[in-house]
């Protein structure tokens, strides 16, 4: 059973934005650091993002898979080539938070920018995705309520 939050069009919104909205502005910080080349100020701010990914991002989104995504399919059966797809998008932010580990176990900064800047890409267009079948459901839910 998910939080009746993740069923709430606004405020699963709000978590959304919030973790973007942090992910972008650490993405700027370590820009700057790495402009400066303050390499250790860099791997700080860059394991400081990986935290927000995990416990904002990957948190939620495994909440997602195991509640909110199956309540969606118990309302719409047709709906599991769409969470498939979702699924898939939280696949690739699990998997970019890895490349970022490997990036900055390899010191290599450029990388790690470039793969941040895919997390936060990736993350904000999952999100608009995901709000967007969150809309679609909401109806089918209201009928039989
Ligand atoms: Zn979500």
């Amino acid at each position: 059973m998910s939080g009746p939050g993740l069923w709430n069009v606004a405020s699963h919104h709000a978590i959304h934005d919030t973790a973007c909205n942090e992910m972008a502005e650490i993405l700027q910080m370590a820009q700057q650091a790495q402009i400066a080349e303050r390499t250790e100020v860099f791997v700080q701010v860059v394991e400081v993002f990986l935290q927000v990914m995990e416990l904002r991002v990957l948190v939620h989104a495994a909440d997602e898979e195991q509640g909110l995504y199956q309540e969606w399919l118990k309302i719409k059966g047709d709906l599991q080539p769409v969470i498939d797809q979702l699924g898939e998008e939280h696949e690739a932010l699990r998997h970019l938070s890895l490349d970022l580990e490997s990036a900055i176990v390899a010191r290599n900064s450029v990388r790690a920018l470039a793969v941040m800047t895919r997390m936060v890409d990736a993350f904000s267009s999952h999100s608009g995705h995901e709000e967007e079948v969150l809309r679609s459901i909401l109806p089918e839910r209201s009928k039989r309520e």
